[in-house]
């Protein structure tokens, strides 16, 4: 499926970008992460919506963790979204995040 070491596709570029966000990833994974991001634009949108996502539960959620049925909704949503192929989703997602 991946042969290409060193090389991810947009589903692992996606389920994994909240670890990278958190920084939680190897410093080898977070550049490969990058490398995808500099060339697969709706994977870069997707790298901003997780940006404001993460940002909004920490303001909303400033003493605490973030609940783990909202994560786990978010992930959800993500994977969805990259096994539909469906990238015009991550527009709804961002309407969501503004909401
Ligand atoms: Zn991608």
């Amino acid at each position: 499926m991946n042969d290409d070491k060193g090389h991810i596709d947009c589903s692992e570029a996606i389920y994994r970008m909240m670890e990278y966000l958190d920084g939680e990833m190897t410093a080898a994974d977070a550049d490969h992460l990058r490398e995808h991001l500099l060339t697969c634009g709706p994977c870069l949108e997707e790298h901003d919506v997780d940006r404001v996502l993460k940002e909004l539960v920490q303001r909303s959620c400033p003493c605490e963790e973030a609940p783990p049925t909202l994560r786990t909704t978010i992930m959800q949503r993500i994977t969805t979204i990259c096994d539909d192929g469906a990238w015009t989703s991550v527009t709804q997602v961002r309407h969501i995040s503004e909401g």
